[in-house]
């Protein structure tokens, strides 16, 4: 299919530009809700968050516009991994969508607690209790196949993994230390990325 590394690369451009514009309008409609921060967490790991992501977006327009600097890594994959790379894209773009329809001003960038936060339990939030962060998953397997570059695959895969470990114990403690019972019986119920395997016991009447 002669077609299909151009594809792949708008793909690439599409997915990753609505990714950025959808965080930048919610993260400024998160930011000017009003709301008074009551637990933050310290800047040191906000300021790794803002250093991988600057890593990201600088091999993201390496690879676009440069592509012969990041060509040693090019994998030469079948055609159907480029189309399941679209496939994975958009699928973790609309999810994304949804979360932050459903998070809406709880969310932030930097773990902190607001005064008038409440605990989103429905909607992607009902089974899973960090499916943006199974988005972001999605969205790095998908940047996998689409550039079929070894190089950004394994170093965004572990960059993400390396954030998500950093963050979501000290998260889940922060949402604990808020909610209390409330988030003790959600984590109950819950898987932390993917829902949980055992069925729900429903609570006797
Ligand atoms: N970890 C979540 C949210 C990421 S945004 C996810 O992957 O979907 C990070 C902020 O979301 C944190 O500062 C935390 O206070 C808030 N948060 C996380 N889970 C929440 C929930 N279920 N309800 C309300 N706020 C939540």
């Amino acid at each position: 299919m002669p077609y299909i590394e151009p594809a792949s690369r708008i793909v690439l451009i599409v997915v990753f530009s609505l990714f950025s514009i959808i965080r930048v309008l919610y993260y400024r409609r998160a930011m000017t809700a009003g709301y008074a921060t009551v637990i933050e967490e310290s800047r040191k790991y906000s300021i790794w968050l803002s250093v991988f992501i600057c890593y990201e977006v600088f091999t993201f327009f390496l690879y676009i516009w440069f592509p012969q600097t990041l060509a040693w890594a090019g994998l030469s994959l079948p055609a159907w991994s480029r189309i399941l790379g679209i496939v994975l894209g958009v699928a973790a773009l609309l999810w994304f969508v949804w979360i932050h329809r459903s998070l809406g001003t709880n969310h932030s960038a930097r773990l902190r607690i607001k005064d008038r936060q409440v605990l989103v339990t429905d909607g992607p939030y009902r089974r899973i209790r960090h499916p943006m962060y199974s988005a972001f998953y999605l969205l790095h397997i998908a940047v996998f196949f689409l550039t079929a570059n070894w190089f950004i695959g394994v170093t965004w895969l572990a960059g993400l993994t390396f954030t998500v470990v950093l963050r979501v114990r000290r998260e889940e403690e922060m949402l604990l230390e808020r909610f209390g019972a409330e988030y003790g019986s959600y984590m109950e119920r819950t898987g932390r990325f993917v829902p949980p395997l055992k069925p729900v016991r429903s609570k006797p009447e």
